[in-house]
C-alpha cells in the first residue's frame, strides 16, 4: 500500500511485537469485541491473518484497521464502526515522548512500556 494513502493516520505497530490486548480490556460493545477476538489455527500473528480487521494495541491505548501487505500496520480509527462511540484518544506521541526522554533503548525499554502499565502511573 502506498505511504501516500492515510497520511498522518497510517501507523506501525509500536512496541515491535505484537501482544493481545490483557483481560482488563474492555470494548464499546459486542461487535467491536468480537472483532478484536484473535483466534486463528493458521497465524500467530494478526497482522498475517488475512480475516482480522481490526486490532486494539493496549499499550497505546489506539484502534486501527489493519494493513495487510505483510507488516505490522494499520490505520488508526476514532470511533467504533459499529456502534459510534469515540475511542479513546491515542497515547502514542505520549509513549514515544517518554520512551526517548528517559533514552530508551530496544534493549533497555522499561516492562512497564511494553504493555499498559506506564499510561497508568508515572514510571522510571
Ligand atoms: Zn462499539
Ligand atoms: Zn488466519
Amino acid at each position: 500500500m502506498s505511504s501516500s494513502l492515510f497520511p498522518g493516520r497510517r501507523v506501525l505497530a509500536m512496541p515491535l511485537g505484537w501482544k493481545p490486548p490483557s483481560a482488563e480490556a474492555a470494548f464499546c460493545c459486542e461487535a467491536m469485541t468480537r472483532a478484536l477476538e484473535f483466534h486463528c489455527d493458521q497465524h500467530a500473528d494478526p497482522f498475517e491473518c488475512a480475516d482480522q480487521l481490526l486490532i486494539y494495541n493496549e499499550v497505546l491505548d489506539e484502534f486501527g484497521i489493519v494493513v495487510h501487505d505483510g507488516g505490522p500496520s494499520y490505520v488508526l480509527i476514532t470511533h467504533c464502526p459499529w456502534c459510534g462511540t469515540r475511542l479513546p484518544e491515542s497515547q502514542r506521541d505520549r509513549w514515544f515522548d517518554e520512551v526517548e526522554a528517559k533514552e530508551y533503548t530496544d534493549e533497555t525499554l522499561a516492562p512497564a512500556y511494553l504493555s499498559a502499565e506506564w499510561r497508568r502511573k508515572d514510571v522510571s
